[in-house]
């Protein structure tokens, strides 16, 4: 595995691709392995709760999400249902370091058709704050940013207030439980961490 540079809007050449529509995968491949498994490492030593593959360079249509013990590796992905009733939430994203986006619209419940790593069809029922990564990253396949889904002047840059005391993520927030042994001190150390960099649910 090998951790990936996280490309930034501030940067033109590197806006373009975080702005083109990504293409969609046809080969299930050791190359698609191999990407997957770096975005993992990216995410979570960003740290983060969701990442797609537009910003790590790579313009086609896959995305890892990661929050409170569910995690998923979905290509192709495709929103099948979503709820009428939407939330207003915080987001940051990686792309955008530094700023965060207040009363983000997104569906409360999203039924996700993709496939996994190895091409299998596989659906994702998600809601609240897993439901709102997987609509930011499957925005970011098709180029949408979420400063595009709210008025200007609700970006702003994080301040003191916005950071959490260091390993106090707030209840609603538990860190998340490994299932792997290897992989829980990081990750749970990573959860704590996220919350100092503001988001509500950490950034993606
Ligand atoms: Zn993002």
């Amino acid at each position: 595995m090998a951790k990936r540079r996280i490309l930034v809007v501030d940067n033109p050449n590197e806006r373009r691709i975080l702005r083109a529509k990504a293409k969609k995968v046809s080969r299930f491949d050791a190359y698609l392995e191999r990407l997957v498994s770096d975005m993992w490492e990216t995410m979570r030593e960003a740290p983060g709760v969701g990442l797609a593959a537009p910003q790590v360079g790579e313009s086609i249509r896959v995305l890892v999400a990661e929050y409170e013990g569910e995690a998923v590796a979905l290509v192709n992905p495709e929103i099948l249902k979503r709820s009428e009733e939407e939330e207003l939430g915080q987001e940051g994203c990686l792309s955008i370091p530094g700023y965060l986006g207040d009363d983000v619209p997104r569906a409360n419940a999203v039924t996700v058709k993709a496939r996994d790593p190895r091409g299998k069809e596989v659906r994702v029922k998600a809601e609240g704050w897993f439901a709102r990564i997987l609509q930011h990253e499957i925005d970011h396949l098709d180029g949408i940013l979420y400063t595009d889904r709210i008025a200007p002047d609700k970006v702003r840059e994080v301040t003191e207030a916005d950071i959490e005391p260091e390993g106090a993520p707030p209840p609603e927030k538990p860190a998340r439980k490994g299932k792997q042994d290897g992989k829980q001190a990081r990750s749970t150390a990573s959860a704590a961490s996220g919350a100092t960099s503001g988001a509500a649910g950490g950034e993606a």
